[in-house]
């Protein structure tokens, strides 16, 4: 369903009258595409406080391919490292490093704090770092026009190269609808990466719920990454699963993900074990809990959170996920907000959280295979064109970009966790909702 609005506000007269009504100004999102595969312009990086990786910093930023320039006049990306920022104090840097930069910054730019984790011995530091969350998540709901803004985490002892497959992700079009998200890097080792065009080149992905919506424009993203793609979905949707598939040069596995044999049925189906497992499948059954049978709460548990668990279980303890694997979970906001009419959907989605949280460190110690999750917000699919208008609408502006997400937003945030380079990234739950409103 398009979002007439937002064409409405591309238009001489739709701006006028939006504006003079005080109406939300969505900016059109600059994708990712062939020809535009980076942000428009410099990068400036900015340090407040005494910094211990400017250098390791410098070598990373230079790994974006922006042009990095002291002097940039209007900056596409904006990278402030506020590592040693460890006092109340030392905050006043902050803001004096970027109050005289972030009104000249081009639209549709990225603003990324550079941060160290909070400290348990130091509670100066902690208190310090923490703000930076508080500050990154306000500026992300004030800059505006198409902008982003993030905090990234960066331990002491992070191995080199730790940062970059994240920080290429943040500052280019990929990220286009990621804003006010924190990410604590690990100080593991990011694994070699050959083609950095085509990173997962000679690697096997499986993703499911794979023939429509977000789960057909992940197994694309990763496609386009290189990877060699089996797209699963239940045997009713073999049709649309198939034509998938035939777009991608990917394997159809037509399979309900529930079954009881899933796991070996997705093992036999990838004999050189898989490099990266993208659970997506999904359900929802909307009632009140007054009104929701055992039933359908048990379907949306089993798809979203029981077969995610069983299979991810069964799939590493067979060792038929590749040593550097890459398991990626569908959450949702609904998982950390709740939503009315959705007990079971948030209760899954939350579960998914768990997962995550606690597999994450876990399967990198035992299997070296990283654990992650997106938690997509207002994205616009057939599940989200069901929903009744006005609750439509409101889900499309209440974020701070004021508008739904598209299919391959969620993508590309999954291709960023599937990357070798992206071992630090561990136990992540990454929010792909434009800065919603809701849990936030
Ligand atoms: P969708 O309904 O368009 O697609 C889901 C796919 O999963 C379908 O092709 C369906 O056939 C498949 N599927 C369902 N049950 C299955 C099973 N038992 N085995 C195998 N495949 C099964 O949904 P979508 O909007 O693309 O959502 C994809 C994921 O993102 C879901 O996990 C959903 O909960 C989550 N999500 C979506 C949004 C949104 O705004 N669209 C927001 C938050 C989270």
């Amino acid at each position: 369903m398009a979002d007439r609005y937002l064409h409405f506000t591309g238009t001489a007269p739709g701006r006028f009258l939006t504006r003079r009504l005080g109406l939300p100004q969505p900016a059109p999102l600059r994708r990712w595409t062939l020809d535009t595969p980076r942000l428009d312009g410099p990068l400036l990086h900015l340090t407040a406080g005494d910094s211990a990786i400017t250098d390791e910093l410098a070598k990373a930023l230079a790994t974006t391919g922006l042009t990095v320039d002291a002097q940039a006049a209007r900056p596409a990306g904006i990278v402030l490292d506020a590592t040693g920022v460890s006092s109340a104090r030392g905050l006043a840097e902050v803001h004096a490093a970027l109050h005289p930069v972030v009104r000249s910054q081009a639209p549709g730019g990225r603003i990324v704090v550079i941060g160290a984790p909070p400290s348990f011995e130091d509670h100066h530091q902690a208190a310090a770092q923490q703000a930076l969350e508080g500050f990154v998540r306000s500026l992300g709901k004030e800059i505006g026009r198409g902008s982003t803004a993030q905090l990234v985490r960066i331990p002491a002892g992070a191995a080199p190269g730790a940062a970059e497959s994240t920080l290429r992700f943040l500052l280019s079009p990929r990220s286009a609808y990621v804003s006010g998200q924190v990410i604590e890097l690990t100080t593991a080792a990011p694994d070699p990466v050959a083609d950095q065009d085509a990173p997962l080149t000679g690697r096997t992905a499986l993703v499911t719920g794979a023939a429509r919506g977000i789960g057909a424009s992940v197994a694309s993203v990763l496609a386009r990454d290189g990877a060699h793609v089996i797209v699963l979905d239940v045997p009713l949707a073999q049709d649309d699963l198939v034509r998938t598939a035939d777009r991608l040069g990917a394997t159809a596995l037509p399979l309900d993900i529930t079954a009881p044999d899933a796991a070996a049925r997705i093992a036999a189906a990838a004999p050189d074990g898989l490099d990266v497992l993208v659970h997506n499948a999904g359900i929802t059954r909307d009632r009140r809990l007054a009104n929701m049978p055992a039933e359908r709460w048990a379907q949306v548990i089993d798809v979203n959170l029981d077969s995610v668990l069983r299979t991810t279980d069964e799939l590493l303890t067979s060792g038929t996920l590749n040593r550097g694997g890459r398991v990626v979970a569908t959450a949702s906001i609904a998982g950390i907000a709740g939503n009315h009419g959705q007990t079971n959907y948030a209760a899954s989605k939350a579960g998914v959280i768990g997962l995550v949280r606690s597999l994450g460190p876990r399967a990198a110690a035992g299997h070296g295979v990283t654990v992650n999750a997106v938690a997509p917000g207002f994205i616009e699919t057939r599940m989200t064109a069901a929903v009744p208008l006005f609750i439509r609408e409101a889900g499309r502006r209440m974020n701070s970009l004021s508008q739904g997400g598209l299919p391959v937003d969620v993508a590309e945030a999954v291709a960023w966790f599937a990357q070798p380079g992206s071992a630090a990234v561990n136990g992540q739950v990454l929010r792909v909702c434009g800065q919603s409103l809701l849990g936030a």
